[in-house]
């Protein structure tokens, strides 16, 4: 019995090491030739974007740990986030958990108990809406606070964010240590995509690269074969498949599937400029730049919801950024030369980064659209946002799920 992962993105990756783990034949198949998909190294070993974590997300750093990396993901900001509110130039530090605030210096601007209620309220099983509308009456908290939470977290504006799906983000920000932020100390290749394959290998998983699923064949409600083109699998009873591929594509593979409506785009611009201080963490407010990720070798920016950025000319947007994060670099006093001149820089335009979070019901396609096909990605949790924890969740259930079509069907 085996069972076929189709998509090496995170989702993928995590079904692959559940089910090797569960002592299954596993058969990982990719049509780049790299693993990954949108959180993945570029040829050059760049970040396709910057990727963080933060302590809620158990099911991706329990990912992390199964496959030997946790400990490369290390936290910059401890003492609280710095900021650089690039209206007024103040620099501030801002504690991202609730708890924090009882220290007034972390505290963000605008912070009331009446702008604490109606966050509170965003919680709430209420009818959706978008977060702006939600939080209109309190214009300082939303701009200083939620507005670069809700970019980051959703990866759409504000004015349209569903509150259902911030929601579900904020009732997960209790635990302790649910605030703390974790970023990559190298970058995705070495701190994630390389001891994810290695793991797999170790597990037996057999990995085949550039090949890319054409169509599944189906007979009589479950997939018959996997057409790869030229290379078809027949899939025996017993045999079962994971598609982890996007939702564009797993809907052109099941044109039935409900899929998101909209995407939205990640900018991320990397410089080539060494630094030589630990890695750092710096937000910025009224900017384009929203994140700023400096490590040794580069210092990269991210600029999530990126409509604008998306259109920008790349030259246009590295002098903005150089700019920017030269600011926010000397207010805070970070190690090494902050030149003006921009160094040279790496444009990375995500054009479908994540679906748009909007208000309303989200799709809902089935776990097991076949009797013997799961499905996974981060697109089909209908509660997270399009992230790495919805990916690694979508993998391991999607697992657990062709794992038990398996069974059932090797059954007398
Ligand atoms: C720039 C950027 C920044 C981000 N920042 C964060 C962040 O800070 N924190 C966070 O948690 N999340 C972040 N995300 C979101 C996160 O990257 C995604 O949620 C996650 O990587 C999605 O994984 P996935 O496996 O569901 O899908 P994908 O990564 O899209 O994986 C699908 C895989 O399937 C492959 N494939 C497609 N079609 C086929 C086919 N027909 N046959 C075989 N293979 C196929 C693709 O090549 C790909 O490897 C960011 C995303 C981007 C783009």
């Amino acid at each position: 019995m085996t069972i076929h992962v189709v998509g090496a993105g995170v989702a993928g990756l995590a079904a692959a090491l559940a089910l090797a783990g569960q002592g299954h034949a596993v058969v990982l198949h990719e049509s780049t030739t790299q693993a990954g998909g949108r959180c993945r190294a570029l040829p050059d070993g760049t970040d396709n974007g910057t990727h963080a974590l933060i302590g809620a997300n158990k099911a991706a750093l329990g990912f992390l740990e199964r496959i030997g990396a946790r400990a490369s993901w290390v936290e910059p900001e401890p003492g609280g986030l710095p900021v650089l509110d690039m209206r007024d130039g103040r620099a501030f530090r801002l504690a991202l958990s609730p708890f924090g605030w009882r220290d007034p210096a972390l505290r963000p601007a605008g912070l009331s108990t009446a702008a604490l209620l109606a966050l509170a309220r965003l919680a709430l099983p209420l009818p959706d809406r978008a977060v702006g509308a939600a939080m209109a009456a309190h214009p300082e908290f939303l701009r200083g606070f939620l507005d670069p939470l809700v970019v980051a977290a959703l990866n759409t504006p504000v004015a349209e964010a569903s509150a259902h799906r911030l929601g579900a983000v904020l009732r997960r920000l209790g635990g302790p240590g649910a605030t703390r932020l974790f970023v990559a100390r190298q970058g995705l290749g070495p701190d994630l995509v390389a001891p994810a394959l290695a793991a797999l290998e170790r597990g037996g998983v057999a990995l085949r690269f550039g090949v890319r699923l054409r169509r599944l064949v189906l007979a009589s409600g479950r997939v018959a074969a996997l057409d790869f083109g030229g290379d078809a699998i027949t899939l025996r009873p017993g045999d079962a498949a994971v598609l982890a591929t996007p939702p564009w594509e797993s809907q052109r593979l099941l044109p039935h599937l409900p899929v998101p409506d909209g995407y939205a785009p990640i900018v991320n611009l990397h410089f080539d400029h060494a630094s030589p201080g630990p890695v750092r963490f710096l937000g910025l407010l009224e900017a384009l730049c929203q994140w700023v990720l400096v490590r040794p070798a580069g210092v990269s920016v991210t600029v999530s919801a990126g409509d604008d950025a998306a259109r920008e000319d790349q030259a246009t947007l590295a002098a903005r950024a150089w700019a920017e994060l030269r600011r926010a670099a000397l207010a805070f006093g970070l190690a090494g030369d902050w030149p003006e001149a921009v160094p040279p820089c790496r444009v990375v335009k995500e054009r479908r980064a994540t679906p748009r979070h909007t208000p309303g019901p989200p799709p809902r396609p089935p776990l097991l659209p076949m009797a013997n096909l799961a499905l996974a990605g981060d697109w089909t949790d209908p509660v997270l946002p399009a992230t790495i924890e919805a990916a690694v969740l979508s993998g391991e259930a999607a697992a657990r799920g062709a794992a038990k079509t398996a069974a059932g069907a090797a059954r007398p």
